[in-house]
């Protein structure tokens, strides 16, 4: 059986020596790639073609990657964005998920990284649910948001009141990272004077009960910066 399936993906990257191996690869996958060096083209290429996935580089000529981003979602752009930089500095990268990126790849990063990475993403994309009914991760995990129940395989999983939010946090943001402030803000809120190791203890003890579970959905920490759940196996 033969399932074509094109994805649209555009490449924001100035620098030819990285752009060309890049685009070369993810048309190796299959997927349409345009590529355009500047942030004034990728607003532009966007607004008229609406990509599934920007792969965007930080250092760009004329805009910072970051004002980039931060325009796309502002003009209603809902397809994934990936950064790519090659600024180590983790405050870069909270300010990228906060400004609406969905994932970063930091330079120099292998092909294999990035092909897993985009795989993953167009996959979450493909399988976007309104929020305010049931995730079910590719393994079968169900997180019911509306009767913020969980299960697998018909099984129920008993969590707290705080350790659903995380989860139904994470999970709605499948294959993506979400800052440990984003999660902080969300779950605890503004007049929580704790310290931020209780998010620690809590993804602790979902981690012990999701695996009690048998599920082999994964709550990976990104050091610094947050967390990302993804399905395993
Ligand atoms: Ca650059």
């Amino acid at each position: 059986m033969l399932v074509v399936m094109t994805h649209d993906v555009l490449v924001v990257e100035d620098e030819e020596d990285i752009a060309l191996p890049l685009v070369r690869t993810l048309e190796r996958e299959g997927y349409h790639v345009s590529r355009v060096a500047t942030g004034e083209a990728a607003l532009d290429h966007v607004d008229h073609e609406q990509p599934e996935l920007v792969l965007l580089d930080l250092g760009l000529p004329d805009m910072d990657g970051i004002d980039v981003c931060r325009k796309l979602r502002s003009d209603g752009f809902d397809g994934a964005i990936m950064m790519v930089t090659a600024r180590a500095g983790e405050l870069d990268l909270v300010v990228g998920l906060d400004v609406g990126a969905d994932d970063y790849l930091a330079k120099p990063f292998g092909l294999a990284e990035l092909q897993a990475r985009v795989r993953a993403l167009l996959r979450r994309s493909a399988a976007r649910v309104p929020q305010d009914t049931a995730v079910v991760t590719p393994s079968g995990l169900r997180v019911d948001t509306a009767a913020r129940r969980v299960s697998l395989r018909d099984e129920e999983i008993q969590l707290t009141a705080k350790e659903f939010d995380v989860l139904a946090l994470l999970a709605t943001h499948h294959d993506r990272v979400v800052s440990r402030d984003t999660l902080m803000n969300e779950v605890w809120d503004e007049n929580w004077f704790g310290s931020t190791k209780t998010l620690d203890v809590t993804i602790g003890r979902l981690r012990g009960k999701l695996e009690a579970a048998g599920a082999t959905e994964r709550v990976v920490a990104i050091r610094g910066v947050g967390f990302r759940f993804e399905t395993g196996g």
